[in-house]
């Protein structure tokens, strides 16, 4: 008799960004991060992963491996490009067929259970775990209602069919991964999901990158002078991220103080996403507007070496966005002993911790004070940067993945929110015993 553990394959369903794109441009960011770490962690702890998502270019083969014991499979699902994240719900059916046959080539029961990231992924999952008669496990990411309760000005709110898409995922997943309380307090309120099926789970940091280091070699890395005071925004260049809020706060600083502009350096790290300021040229006029071309720098997105560079060369990292379900950056950058100043909106309260200072509003005198009482005081900074570094430090993606697997153990073990008894069966459950 040999007994099977469970899960041995799990299917990780990305539709519309790719773990093999770089973050933090378009629309690959954190979950692009979170699906790769997870993916990846949970290889090494002999889980097979295989991530469908949409084929975006001709050239990209069926598969991938990203590697060992994790493959990326690329699902044709309407044309390579051109293809924008609004018209991708038309596209469900097709994306649903292509992972359909590819589920069907494979031996029986080769797939034990289903993660889905992001709604869309949610629909395609749905049938796939219906039809493999497996579990399926939902992250929303990010949700149409609590957006479209925070919006920024000039930001599109979210369509309804989004909202009722979010719905059906809610209802079918058999459990739902929340990335803090608040989170699985928002599923549970504005999607009625049931309390018993969700599990709040962070997400991680990669420590090895993520360290800290000395600050005088990171400005010299990258290209920044030793004695400026460096105010660093990371993230996709949307409305939602409000990165002209970090640019209008600048601009108020140097009102007040305009000895300032001599050593002030604001760095705004990404590419362009969404809708609104989709086009960095709308920052950048912004800049002009505001007469701070020698102030503000835009620079284009960096592998994650780099950014860690960029992470150590700050005085503090500002994350104004007007929501975020978790906010990853806040978290890299303490995990490099730089302090963090965030909007208290959505997960980035839990992300900040006592590694930073939040901030109400998006007001830029506000935020303009916030940020200039802390780059006035450098003790302070210090005291923070060493609680941001223990803080970041219960964040590794490893200790996500183990909650994860003891997760997709008991949804294996048939463990659901109408299953009792979850808790006994969380470890070591075997799928079944063959003969
Ligand atoms: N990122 C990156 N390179 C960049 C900009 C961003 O690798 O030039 C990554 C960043 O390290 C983080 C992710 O993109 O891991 C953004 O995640 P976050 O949760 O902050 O925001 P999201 O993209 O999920 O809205």
């Amino acid at each position: 008799m040999s007994v099977q553990p469970c899960p041995r394959r799990v299917a990780m369903i990305s539709v519309h960004t790719s773990p093999l794109e770089r973050p933090g441009t378009g629309d690959a960011g954190g979950l692009n991060v979170y699906v790769v770490e997870t993916a990846k962690h949970l290889a090494r702890a002999g889980v097979e992963v295989e991530v469908f998502t949409r084929r975006t270019t001709a050239a990209q083969p069926e598969t991938v491996e990203l590697m060992p014991g994790v493959l990326v499979r690329h699902v044709d699902a309407g044309p390579f490009e051109g293809l924008g994240k609004d018209d991708l719900p038309g596209q469900l059916c097709a994306f649903t067929v292509g992972v359909q046959r590819i589920g069907a080539a494979q031996p029986e029961g080769y797939f034990d259970l289903v993660h889905s990231h992001y709604w869309l992924s949610g629909q395609v999952a749905w049938l796939a775990a219906d039809r493999w008669q497996v579990p399926l496990v939902h992250s929303m990411h990010t949700m149409a209602r609590v957006k479209n309760a925070q919006l920024a000005e000039g930001d599109r709110p979210e369509p309804p069919g989004r909202e009722i898409g979010e719905e059906q995922v809610v209802r079918a997943a058999t459990w739902l991964v929340a990335n803090t309380d608040r989170e699985a307090d928002e599923l549970i309120d504005l999607y009625d999901a049931d309390p018993a099926k969700v599990r709040v789970i962070p997400p991680g940091v990669d420590l090895e990158t993520f360290t800290p280091g000395d600050r005088a070699a990171a400005r010299e890395a990258v290209g920044l002078p030793a004695d400026a005071e460096v105010l660093l925004f990371v993230g996709r260049i949307q409305p939602l991220k409000a990165p002209d809020v970090l640019v209008r706060a600048a601009a108020e600083l140097l009102r007040h103080d305009p000895s300032r502009r001599e050593r002030l350096v604001v760095a705004v790290l990404g590419g362009p996403s969404g809708s609104g300021l989709d086009h960095p040229e709308a920052l950048a006029d912004l800049v002009d507007e505001l007469d701070l071309a020698d102030v503000v720098r835009l620079v284009p997105p960096v592998e994650r070496a780099e950014l860690a560079q960029w992470y150590r060369a700050a005085d503090l990292l500002a994350v104004p966005s007007y929501n975020e379900s978790f906010g990853l950056v806040a978290v890299e950058a303490q995990a490099c002993g730089t302090p963090v100043v965030a909007a208290a909106v959505g997960g980035l309260p839990t992300a900040v911790g006592d590694g930073g200072a939040l901030v109400e509003g998006h007001d830029p005198h506000d935020w303009a004070h916030a940020l200039g009482d802390l780059l006035n005081d450098p003790e302070r900074r210090t005291t923070l940067a060493e609680q941001a570094v223990a803080h970041a430090a219960s964040y590794g993606w490893e200790r996500t993945t183990e909650r994860l697997l003891e997760l997709y153990r008991a949804a294996c073990h048939g463990d659901s929110a109408s299953g009792a008894d979850k808790q006994a069966h969380l470890t070591g459950i075997p799928k079944a015993v063959i003969p």
